[in-house]
């Protein structure tokens, strides 16, 4: 069936390091128009140069459970020891609106998104291998040794679910990955999804292989 003319739901997951903040504002910055950006709620504190309304909204645990409560969202999910949740109204406003709708959201969220809409489209980014997801992440100089740990003990356990996405993003090249998360989503839309052939989870099994064979070593602290 034809899309062509409706929004698109397009969630976007991938592990931590894998430069995803990055690439959703860039793809903002660059095709602003097509795209509404979800911003989600958490509980975690923000890094610095992180503003509450634009990269999350910064919320208390009191007030994530009253959102819960509230049914204020469409999904949430713990991660690391923090909540994480898509506001309901803004996502569905968007969508209502016709416009192309993006979460970046991880895999528990992403699950349930597909249950609910089963139209969306499901992209994974990764970097090209475990060692430079563990540099990326140690580089950027946010988080402490043992959380840098956990996330990558929780890339190897999402590594397992890799194969349940539609796509498959290298990030290599930023401005590559930024116009190829773009090409998908337009051709989505416009009912030429076999141009995305390439980008396919199963074109792509050999790379997601050695990616999870990668971050089980690291996992184990090797
Ligand atoms: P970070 O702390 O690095 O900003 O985000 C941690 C993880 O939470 C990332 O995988 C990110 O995609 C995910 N995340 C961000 N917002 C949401 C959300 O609203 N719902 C869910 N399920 N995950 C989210």
């Amino acid at each position: 069936m034809s899309t062509e003319g409706k929004g698109i739901l397009a969630v976007i997951s991938g592990f931590s390091g894998a430069g995803k903040g990055t690439l959703m504002k860039r793809l903002l910055s660059e095709y602003g128009n097509d795209y509404a950006l979800s911003v989600s709620a958490t509980t975690r504190a923000p890094r610095p140069g992180e503003e509450d309304g634009r990269d999350y909204f910064f919320v208390s645990k009191e007030r994530f459970e009253q959102m819960i409560a509230g049914n204020e969202l469409i999904e949430y999910a713990c991660y690391v020891g923090n909540y994480y949740g898509t506001p309901r109204s803004y996502v569905e406003e968007q969508l209502a609106a016709g416009r192309n709708v993006i979460l970046e959201i991880e895999i528990q969220g992403a699950q349930k998104i597909r249950r609910q809409f089963p139209d969306t489209r499901l992209l994974f980014v990764t970097a090209p291998g475990a060692e430079e997801l563990r540099n990326r992440l140690a580089g950027r100089g946010t988080e402490s040794a043992e959380v840098i740990g956990q996330r990558l003990k929780r890339a190897y356990e999402e590594s397992a679910e890799m194969k349940q996405y539609d796509y498959l993003i290298v990030n290599d090249d930023l401005e590559q990955a930024v116009s190829l998360i773009h090409t998908i989503i337009t051709n989505e839309q416009n009912g030429n999804a076999k141009e995305n052939a390439a980008s396919l989870v199963s074109a792509n099994a050999g790379l997601i292989d050695r990616m999870q064979n990668e971050l089980f070593s690291f996992s184990k602290g090797e």
